[in-house]
């Protein structure tokens, strides 16, 4: 079965349904809005309506995990992209018990719930203390404000795997409180990356490997998905025009694609579980 996905780390993407409102300064330049507007979708803030999908839209979840179980592996699935799984909505609580119904028959398949809203999963899933083990549950931590205000909430889930998405980094990070040799206690995976797009926030190298670093430490599981729209200026073998300094870094805006993902020489594609790979 084909990986349909281009983001790195997972292979499926999977949207209950269309629609958000921000919450904190990683929502600025959202790209799922900016993605809704551009094909003519109005479903961005508290006052507009949310989009919703039909059966075949439903099923292709049912697929891919039927595929999965006669090729014997497993696969992953990112929810949701195009809005926040734990976003509180009278509307969506229909929608939200549809999902968990449907993560229930597709145990071939594992769950990447990735949430800004990591208070909200206690009151929302109907999984109390013994989840499925194909849910794994993730929060956005962009600083360490954001972080400090959410990975508690994420470390209170009895999820298979927590995950962080330090995405777009926007400052330092310190985790160390939240890695712990007990995996009950620890956050197990750490995906990091700089912000993509015209008017991106610039990411110091440092940032990144501190976090790398923390992962190395701690026995966790490290991904690097992208330097973004700025990248050091070392990893580039043509003069730049467009560089910026930060913290001492030199920083030159040549876009995502030409930036690439090797930080000190190779790329860092770890996941939590080799059992997952
Ligand atoms: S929570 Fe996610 S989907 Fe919602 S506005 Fe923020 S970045 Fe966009």
């Amino acid at each position: 079965m084909a990986k349909d996905s281009k983001i790195e780390w997972t292979h499926h993407t999977f949207n209950p349904w269309w629609g958000c409102a921000k919450v904190s300064p990683a929502c600025t330049h959202c790209y799922a809005e900016a993605w809704a507007k551009r094909v003519g979708s109005t479903v961005w803030g508290k006052d507009a309506p949310r989009r919703f999908f039909g059966d075949a839209h439903w099923n292709d979840p049912v697929r891919w995990h039927r595929e999965a179980a006669l090729q014997g592996v497993r696969r992953r699935v990112f929810c949701a992209s195009m809005a926040d799984v734990f976003e509180r909505r009278a509307e969506l609580h229909q929608w939200r018990e549809r999902l968990w119904r449907l993560i229930e028959a597709t145990p071939s398949l594992d769950w990447l719930l990735l949430t800004k809203r990591p208070h909200n999963v206690r009151s929302m899933v109907p999984w109390g203390a013994s989840w499925p083990e194909n849910v794994w549950l993730g929060c956005t931590a962009e600083n360490q404000i954001w972080a400090d205000k959410r990975v508690p909430a994420l470390l209170e889930a009895p999820a298979n795997v927590r995950f962080l998405s330090c995405e777009p980094l926007l400052g330092p990070l310190d985790l160390s409180r939240y890695l712990s040799s007990d995996p009950a206690q620890s956050i197990h995976w750490v995906i990091a990356g700089g912000e993509s797009g015209a008017h991106s926030r610039p990411m110091n190298p440092e940032w990144v490997r501190g976090l790398r670093n923390e992962c190395q430490r701690a026995n966790a599981a490290f991904h690097f998905k992208q330097w973004g729209h700025w990248v050091p200026e070392e990893l580039l073998t043509e003069q730049q025009r467009n560089v910026i300094v930060l913290d001492g870094h030199r920083l030159a805006a040549v876009g995502k694609g030409k930036a690439g993902r090797s930080l000190d020489g190779r790329t860092w594609d770890e996941l939590p579980f080799k059992r997952h790979a």
